[in-house]
């Protein structure tokens, strides 16, 4: 085949270039052929360039003209003309340009596409995800290709630049706690025995702390096997982040330099530090969610006390067993008996509420509602102490439970509610820290405390004084428009505190030795004060290229199922490979 050198990219033809003789390579964007002249739209990564091709020329350049379909991929040789005026199209950046060519080579052919490129909006998911190296031709998925490389990019050169070393941790590794289950691999050599896949390079960064690295970054592919709600996969990308002899300031200082580098480079926007802080608590009291999207209201009121002397019986169980009223006041707004019914459903159905009482209020201010009889005369008024902006043109939501459900229950409602009623500016970004995290947390199912972030996260000085479930850890969040974009904490730093919360955490001596053993081994050598925190590296490409599913930011994604409709994975194997691990299938 006769080769043509590519001399310019089809989206960067110029001015300067008119007149001379360029030669681009790429894909059959658009074709029109009018009979004797055919202009076809080439496509590579960086756009379109529009080729002429007319009967001027060489008899076999016009019939490889008339041959070419969409997709076939092409080089073709011309001469850089500028459009007539009337031909201009300034839709397009290349669109005051045409290539006259006289010479092409067809590379390929192509089918007819499964879908059409241009189209792809409107055809499922799951086809573009069978054909996704096709999906990835589209403009979009460059531009997220291109902004997540730049984004990697930019990350390493302001890494390096505060001395940072980048450094691999192994995939084949061991169970890290980092809350999930683990992805498994057989070992062939060590029958019976099994990698685990990294929940996280938490231990290894630990390690490399004892190793006197000092500072250390990774971008980094973790592992969680989990049952995937929306926007999780199994495998992600976290830049992961160590330092030694800090304290929390240093890691804020590292992050927000680093928050304030990308917003400008790729929003152009200026975050202001240093960050805002919040308590843990004061979150969740305010938003029932430790990462609030901040850039609306509609905050949680307690509003218990009004319920306290009023007999209802169910409202009065809960009372009772110290459970919480909470109430959300969307203001100035009065919604459909049907719109009504839908939120109760879905609160009931979705967030797993027992249920969700409505109150409006008729011109006199008297509540209206499914419990309006049981309430008093004075409840309009008795509200307004708790909520003092309330008029009797709002609706409240109101949720009755232990206050930890109650809360999260109403947290999520306000999100909700944000979105259907577009309280929320898309324009904004609200990034802030949240710290004092609870240390501990009560499994339910399980009957067990659980690490909250996890079990190497330092406790507040004088946490043996305090009941589990008040002491606080050294950990904190970065959360920004209602996701956590990153976390991490300060380091236990010595053998027994963190021996003492293994066996918090229901790990018995045996255990721990077994499966940390050798952390607590090299506690014992050396090991200086640390801490570090991870970015989801797929989160900040969602926030910052502005789309809404992690699968736009990944290559070659799984579905919600966990598999790769290209490569149909996860598959079954062959039996000699099953026997070559010792692995029979139940
Ligand atoms: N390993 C933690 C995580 O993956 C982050 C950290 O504590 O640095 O969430």
């Amino acid at each position: 085949m006769a080769e043509l050198r590519r001399t310019t990219w089809c989206g960067e033809v110029k001015q300067e270039l008119v007149g001379t003789q360029v030669c681009v390579a790429g894909w059959v964007d658009r074709r029109r052929d009018h009979g004797n002249v055919v202009f076809i739209n080439l496509r590579d990564r960086t756009g379109n360039v529009q080729l002429v091709f007319d009967p001027g020329f060489d008899a076999s350049v016009m019939s490889t003209a008339q041959d070419l379909r969409l997709e076939y991929v092409v080089a073709a040789k011309g001469t850089l003309v500028n459009r007539a005026p009337e031909a201009v199209n300034d839709k397009i950046p290349t669109g005051h340009f045409e290539i006259k060519i006289s010479q092409v080579v067809l590379y390929a052919k192509s089918e007819a596409l499964p879908f059409q490129l241009e189209a792809a909006e409107k055809v499922t998911e799951e086809l573009r995800l069978k054909y996704r190296y096709l999906d990835l031709r589209r403009v979009a998925m460059h531009r997220m290709m291109k902004l997540r490389h730049e984004l990697v990019f930019s990350i390493r050169d302001y890494m390096n630049n505060l001395n940072f070393y980048e450094i691999e941790t192994p995939n084949l590794s061991k169970s890290t706690p980092e809350g999930a289950r683990d992805f498994l691999v057989p070992s062939r050599m060590n029958k019976g025995t099994f990698y685990a896949l990294p929940q996280s390079p938490q231990i290894y960064k630990q390690l490399l702390m004892v190793g006197g690295m000092e500072r250390y970054f990774q971008i980094a592919r973790c592992f969680r096997d989990e049952d995937l709600r929306s926007n999780r996969q199994p495998e992600f990308t976290q830049l992961d982040i160590e330092m030694s002899f800090i304290n929390e300031e240093d890691v804020y200082d590292v992050c927000e330099g680093l928050m304030q580098r990308l917003w400008k480079q790729f929003l152009n926007i200026d975050l202001p530090r240093p960050f805002r802080r919040y308590s843990f608590d004061e979150m969740f009291c305010r938003f029932g969610s430790d990462k609030p999207d901040m850039r609306f209201g509609l905050e949680i009121n307690d509003v218990t006390p009004v319920f306290a002397p009023i007999q209802i019986g169910f409202l009065q169980e809960i009372l009772v067993a110290s459970g919480k009223v909470g109430a959300l006041c969307v203001k100035n707004k009065i919604f459909s008996r049907s719109e009504l019914d839908h939120w109760v459903d879905r609160v009931t159905k979705e967030f797993k509420s027992k249920g969700l009482i409505y109150v409006r209020f008729n011109e006199d201010k008297t509540p209206t509602g499914p419990l309006a009889k049981q309430l008093p005369a004075t409840f309009f008024e008795d509200m307004k102490k708790q909520i003092p902006d309330l008029t009797e043109k709002d609706t409240l939501f109101i949720v009755a439970s232990d206050f930890d459900d109650a809360w999260d229950i109403l947290g999520k409602l306000r999100i909700e509610l944000g979105k259907t009623l577009q309280l929320i500016d898309k324009n904004r970004y609200e990034m802030f820290w949240v710290t004092e995290f609870p240390m501990f947390e009560w499994n339910k199912e399980e009957q067990r405390w659980d690490a909250k972030h996890h079990p190497f996260t330092s406790p507040n000085a004088g946490w043996r004084d305090l009941p589990l479930k008040e002491v606080k850890a050294r950990a904190y969040d970065l959360v920004c428009n209602g996701e956590e974009l990153g976390g991490g904490s300060i380091r236990i730093h010595d053998a027994q505190t963190q021996a003492a919360v293994f066996e918090l955490l229901g790990l018995s001596p045996e255990e721990t030795k077994q499966k940390f053993g050798f952390l607590l081994e090299a506690q014992q050598f050396g090991y200086p004060p640390e801490g570090g925190i991870a970015f989801g590296v797929d989160r900040l490409v969602m926030i910052l290229g502005g789309t809404e599913s992690i699968r736009d930011v990944i290559a070659f994604p799984k579905t919600q199922k966990g598999s790769c409709l290209m490569m149909e994975t996860p598959s079954e194997v062959d039996q000699k490979q099953l026997r070559e691990l010792g692995i029979k299938v139940l």
